[in-house]
């Protein structure tokens, strides 16, 4: 493969919208990386192209004046070449997409139809998808899901326990974070095969959080079910709730949909327990109970979904951790696993605290391992490609 052909990386969440550029070689090779953040009133974008930092205010923008932004710039990175591909991260998949896809107008189309199932992020990736289209015409545009890598699960981790026909309709434990668990499922496979092949529990622990049981590489259960809301308890998302909590604020506190969107989505989680941030590292530094309590329900919940990971895996050999939090916090690695050594997990400390690789003493496998959602992309768009 020629050096001159570049992929192009878009990820575009609810208030940013990442991208990166690659030369696309057989193993991709990074050369920029950016965002723009805080859509809405007064957005920025940042970028890194090698060793060069840019910054730029936008003002207003939403995600398309977000993507001109970075068309702008790419214009910049890639000499006015056009990429050869755009790889996509769509956040979902529905039940059929396994693998990525070429984003023919049958698959565009079939993704719009899953905009009620993931109102909140769909409409946004397919407002980018349009965008890169019209940029980049003769590019293949590809789709990466992050439901997919969990599209083999056995029946009882993909379901409710709903009348049949919800079921039939759709509603099922999909979950998210997909493209960081396959990217850290590869790399175990390159630098850990015996682990690899084995029942690993990666907790994906950044802003959103989720758990993955993986046996012999495979996805095998979520903590993240239906919508990136359940399972374990995040910067801002509650994690799981009992249904009638939800019954509850309809009936009682008048709450509409929207409204208890908001709550759930934005308000909630280690944000609405502390009453002071979504930041892990300021929870750590404040001196307020409320901040502890905060970390202390974050730190149980992960715990009991650990046990119950291990429960649907029939035991578990490795416990890796990744995301902002998991990678970076090692008080908070520590709060996890000083409580699961009935499990075999017991850490190293000064390990952990020089955030190792391996932070584990005991017969489980205790690793820290950084993740590349925009990897997985850009090899997924460079296989397409691929002559
Ligand atoms: P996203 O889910 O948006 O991709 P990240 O995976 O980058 O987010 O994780 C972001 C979170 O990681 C931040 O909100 C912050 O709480 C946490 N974080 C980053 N560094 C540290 C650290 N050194 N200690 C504790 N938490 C950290």
């Amino acid at each position: 493969m020629s050096d001159d052909r570049f992929i192009l990386t878009l990820n575009a969440g609810s208030s940013s919208l990442k991208f990166s550029v690659y030369r696309a070689e057989a193993e991709p090779v990074e050369i920029a990386v950016g965002q723009v953040e805080n859509l809405g009133p007064a957005a920025e974008l940042k970028a890194r192209i090698g060793v060069d930092k840019i910054k730029a205010d936008l003002g207003p923008a939403d995600h398309r004046e977000a993507m001109r932004a970075i068309l702008e710039h790419c214009e910049t990175i890639l000499n006015g070449r056009a990429p050869v591909a755009v790889g996509h991260r769509i956040v979902h998949g529905g039940v059929d997409y396994a693998e990525p896809q070429i984003l023919t107008p049958d698959v565009v189309d079939k993704l719009t139809t899953l905009v009620p199932l993931a109102p909140l992020h769909q409409p946004f990736n397919l407002q980018v998808i349009e965008a890169a289209i019209a940029a980049f015409p003769d590019a293949v545009q590809v789709g990466c899901f992050d439901t997919a890598f969990h599209r083999n699960h056995p029946w009882v981790n993909d379901t409710f326990g709903l009348p049949r026909r919800y079921y039939d309709k759709g509603v099922r434990r999909y979950g998210f974070h997909g493209l960081s668990y396959h990217y850290i499922a590869g790399a175990l496979r390159d630098r850990e095969p015996g682990l690899a092949a084995g029942r690993v529990v990666i907790a994906h622990l950044g802003n959103g959080a989720s758990m993955c049981g993986v046996r012999d590489g495979r996805s095998i259960a979520s903590t993240m079910g239906f919508s990136a809301l359940d399972g374990l308890p995040m910067g801002t998302r509650c994690g799981q709730l009992d249904p009638g909590v939800l019954l509850y604020l309809m009936e009682n506190e008048g709450m509409t949909a929207p409204e208890i969107t908001t709550l759930l989505y934005t308000e909630s989680g280690l944000k609405g327990l502390s009453g002071e941030s979504n930041d892990m590292r300021h929870l750590l530094a404040s001196a307020r109970p409320e901040a502890a309590q905060a970390i202390d329900y974050y730190a149980s919940r992960i715990r009991r979904e650990l046990g119950a990971m291990a429960a649907s895996l029939g035991g578990i050999d490795a416990l890796v951790f990744c995301g902002g939090v998991g990678e970076n916090s090692a008080p908070i690695r520590a709060m996890i696993c000083d409580e699961m050594e009935w499990l075999g997990i017991a850490l190293d400390p000064s390990a952990n605290t020089a955030h190792a690789h391996r932070i584990s003493t005991g017969p489980v496998d205790v690793l820290v391992m950084p993740t590349d959602e925009e990897r997985v992309i850009a090899r997924a768009a460079t296989k397409a490609v691929r002559s």
